[in-house]
């Protein structure tokens, strides 16, 4: 029996999706996060309280060791907090044990790397449906076909990665996060290893897969013309949230850095 027609698996309903545009997707309640102890400790994330709605589009900036990984990492639940809550959708990541959390990582949460990690060896088509299919997910066809057609990867389906250039490549790699309609996508540098053409392209997707597809996505940048993509910036400053920008442009996020010296 193929996984598609076994009535034992279950369908992640999507009426968690249908609520209107307020709903908050992923959240951090009093979040913090020590590394090491005594003398080496540091605190990478300060009690961070934040909320990110639904179909919101965020860049995360900040100095090198501000926390930026920190925090996308326990709000992904790829790493523990010290105390505080994690929160995506309905489910408190923090709460989680690992069994659940590999479960949500597999069921709620899209990744997004500056270094693509698609499967070499696999078609463009099969790394776009590799994780519904680990995770014995039905594949919705017509989603599939409406995510290929978005990013522009219709003629690119039976083509192997190296056959690929690097926009393509994170193309498919947003592809691959978007078919399984997580609650949040965690973008970490997608852009980092583009040329600006193929950066502006990819970044472009991620805006529309926000506005048009309601699709959460947190990006880590260290790149002010990426952030300006986005929605929101957050500046993250010693484990803080130092400033929260909306709909800003270029300048407005290199002055907001510059005044924190970020
Ligand atoms: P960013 O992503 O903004 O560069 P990080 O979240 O990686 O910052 O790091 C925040 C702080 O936590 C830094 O001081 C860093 O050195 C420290 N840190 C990060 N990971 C670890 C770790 N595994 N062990 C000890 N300290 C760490
Ligand atoms: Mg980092």
């Amino acid at each position: 029996m193929t996984p598609d027609s076994d009535p034992t698996i279950p369908v992640r309903t999507i009426s968690a999706r249908t609520a209107d545009s307020v709903e908050t997707a992923v959240r951090a309640v009093d979040l913090f996060k020590v590394y090491g102890r005594g003398d080496t400790q540091v605190t990478a994330i300060d009690h961070v309280d934040v909320s990110f709605g639904r179909g919101e589009f965020t860049a995360i900036m900040g100095p090198s060791g501000s926390g930026k990984s920190s925090l996308m990492h326990v709000l992904a639940g790829l790493d523990t907090a010290t105390s505080g809550q994690a929160w995506i959708g309905g489910t408190e990541v923090t709460g989680l044990h690992d069994r659940q959390l590999t479960q949500l990582r597999r069921d709620q949460v899209g990744f997004v790397f500056q270094s693509f990690n698609l499967v070499p060896t696999l078609t463009t088509e099969q790394n776009i449906t590799l994780p519904a299919r680990l995770a014995r997910q039905r594949v919705d066809q017509e989603w599939f076909a409406e995510v290929v057609h978005r990013l522009g990867l219709q003629k690119r389906l039976k083509h192997r990665p190296s056959e690929l250039s690097g926009g393509q490549q994170q193309r498919v790699a947003i592809a691959r996060a978007l078919l399984t309609r997580p609650d949040v996508i965690f973008a970490d540098e997608p852009t980092g290893n583009l040329d600006s053409t193929s950066g502006a392209e990819v970044l472009t997707l991620l805006r529309r897969s926000a506005r048009e597809m309601s699709q959460t996505i947190i990006m880590v940048t260290h790149d002010p013309v990426a952030a300006s993509y986005a929605d929101r910036v957050l500046v993250i400053v010693d484990g803080r949230i130092a400033d929260d920008l909306r709909a800003a442009d270029t300048d407005q996020i290199m002055q907001a850095l510059s005044r924190l010296g970020a």
